[in-house]
């Protein structure tokens, strides 16, 4: 390797404005390749799942007035670890050469001979205002925009700011950093001649679920957000285009709108509910409960998996996990997938047919309701006696499926393909987050997630909301009855969209 690959470089990278899609492709490249990722809290946390397992990641502050790394050392940081050779991520809210102080860490690094590369990002100041319907420009209204600090006393006589220009000034005027100064603000523009009557928006936490927006005018907006106890993070967007708020406000429109909702799944199979979840406005926090530990199977077993058709006439599917650790020990023992022979193939729910079909595997059997028990009717209506049944599994799966298969003359094998475990981890401190916050609704989609909820035991602050619960289907109702949880509803079929479909059907209510 040339020298020139081998010396480390700082990566100065926009985070985007909050929501996970807003960042750019080149950022997440560089964030998995990362060694070391020093990152802001304005940065979504969802992105430190990107980060390879033993990288080194360092939170850099800061939360209100609270500074965790000053910037000096911050600076030296970055340098050091350049100098080791390492790859460093430097990750900022929105876009780095916006205010937050990236040009100053750029010129450091420059200074210091430390090879570097910007990677622009989706700036707040134009990303919040998009979210919750303004523009920046608009023929009608405004031709130009110019973006404030809102971090200056803009009583201050050596302010760097032209007061009275900006405030002569027609177009659209983005403030950023500047709610605790905003009565200032407001005061010093109506004092240099603005419109009181001037519309004025603030955007808090923009893009992400948690947006809250709030509209007034010059002359009274200072009033509204003590009134509302409005915090920053926000945007304050100041001008005419604020007006076309109420034509194009499509985010906080979404049917699913201020509604927190927990999702209890592992980390592989969340995000097929959280972007549906996320899709229609709701804030999801992504609790992970348990932890898929695949197990090997036996060697009698792998031997079986080498001639597989010879002693099973059916294969039965219960989750997606079981098709990915099925496969991923049928490939240990074959390279080939015809190995598999004519053994039959049944699946339940669609999330595991749309494994199998990925795989190309056409689906003999699948019961138009998604439950064990219709399987199991289903299947000893198609099938022989005696036929044989491979039935891959996790380690703590009901004997339900098992007996009733049994019952019905099949000869059923269970195969242990899996162990589910809680899940101790709360890297992106979601955990944390419903501690403070609470949540409207709860999903449950297996009984196991329940159970390790239930051990869990979180516990929200008192005033926070107590979340309802919805169940994806009987068998996960009845470990939630006998742990004494109350449900709100249960999805009709076994499927995330009918899960989707009834948390919407009961907000609609
Ligand atoms: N480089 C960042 C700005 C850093 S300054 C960017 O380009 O977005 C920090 C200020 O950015 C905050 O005080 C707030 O005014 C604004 N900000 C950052 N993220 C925000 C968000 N999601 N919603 C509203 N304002 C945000």
């Amino acid at each position: 390797m040339s020298e020139l690959v081998k010396t480390g470089r700082v990566y100065l990278v926009g985070a985007g404005p909050g929501a996970l899609g807003l960042i750019t492709l080149r950022a997440e490249q560089l964030i998995r390749q990362a060694d070391v990722l020093v990152y802001d809290y304005l940065c979504n946390p969802e992105i430190l799942r990107w980060v390879r397992p033993g990288s080194e990641i360092v939170y850099a502050g800061k939360s209100g007035s609270v500074q965790r790394l000053t910037q000096d050392k911050i600076n030296l940081l970055l340098i050091e670890h350049a100098r080791a050779g390492k790859q460093v991520v430097r990750l900022k809210g929105g876009d780095p050469y916006v205010f937050g102080r990236g040009g100053e860490e750029a010129q450091n690094l420059a200074r210091a001979g430390i090879p570097f590369e910007v990677v622009p990002g989706i700036t707040s100041a134009i990303a919040a205002p998009a979210y919750a319907g303004i523009p920046l420009t608009h023929r009608d209204f405004a031709s130009t925009v110019t973006f404030v600090t809102g971090h200056e006393d803009p009583a201050k006589p050596d302010s760097t700011i032209d007061w009275p220009q900006l405030a002569q000034l027609r177009g659209t005027k983005i403030f950023l950093m500047g709610v605790k100064r905003l009565r200032e603000i407001a005061d010093r523009l109506m004092t240099e001649g603005a419109d009181p009557a001037m519309p004025v928006a603030l955007v808090r936490w923009g893009t992400t679920a948690r947006q809250e927006s709030l509209e007034g005018t010059l002359g009274t907006i200072a009033d509204l957000v003590e009134k509302r106890g409005f915090k920053a993070p926000a945007i304050i967007i100041v001008g005419d285009v604020v007006k076309l708020r109420s034509e194009l406000n499509w985010y906080e429109a979404l049917p699913l709108w201020g509604q927190r909702v927990v999702v209890t799944r592992t980390r592989q199979q969340a995000s097929g509910l959280t972007e549906r979840l996320a899709q229609l406005g709701a804030d999801v926090l992504e609790i992970p409960t348990i932890r898929i530990v695949p197990l090997s199977l036996g060697d009698v077993q792998q031997k079986t998996l080498k001639v597989f058709s010879q002693h099973f006439d059916w294969v039965v599917f219960t989750s997606p996990n079981a098709v990915d650790l099925f496969f991923s020990e049928f490939f240990k023992v074959t390279p080939d997938l015809r190995d598999l022979g004519s053994v039959k193939i049944a699946a339940v729910g669609s999330a595991t047919a749309k494994k199998l079909s990925d795989l190309h595997l056409r689906i003999d059997l699948q019961p138009d309701i998604f439950t064990t028990e219709k399987l199991a009717e289903v299947l000893i209506g198609r099938m022989a006696s005696s036929e044989r049944i491979c039935l891959p599994r996790g380690r703590l799966a009901d004997a339900e499926l098992t007996n009733r298969l049994r019952t019905g003359g099949g000869v059923v094998e269970e195969w242990v393909l899996y162990d589910t475990q809680p899940e101790q981890e709360d890297p992106t401190g979601v955990r944390a987050r419903y501690v403070q916050e609470g949540a409207h609704w709860i999903m449950f989609t297996s009984s196991s997630t329940v159970e390790n909820w239930h051990a869990l035991n979180l516990q929200s602050v008192p005033d926070a909301p107590m979340p309802k619960i919805i169940s994806m289907g009987p068998v996960t109702s009845a470990t939630l009855k006998k742990l004494g949880y109350e449900i709100a509803a249960q999805a009709p079929a076994s499927t995330l969209d009918s899960l989707v479909e009834t948390i919407c059907r009961l907000i609609a209510k």
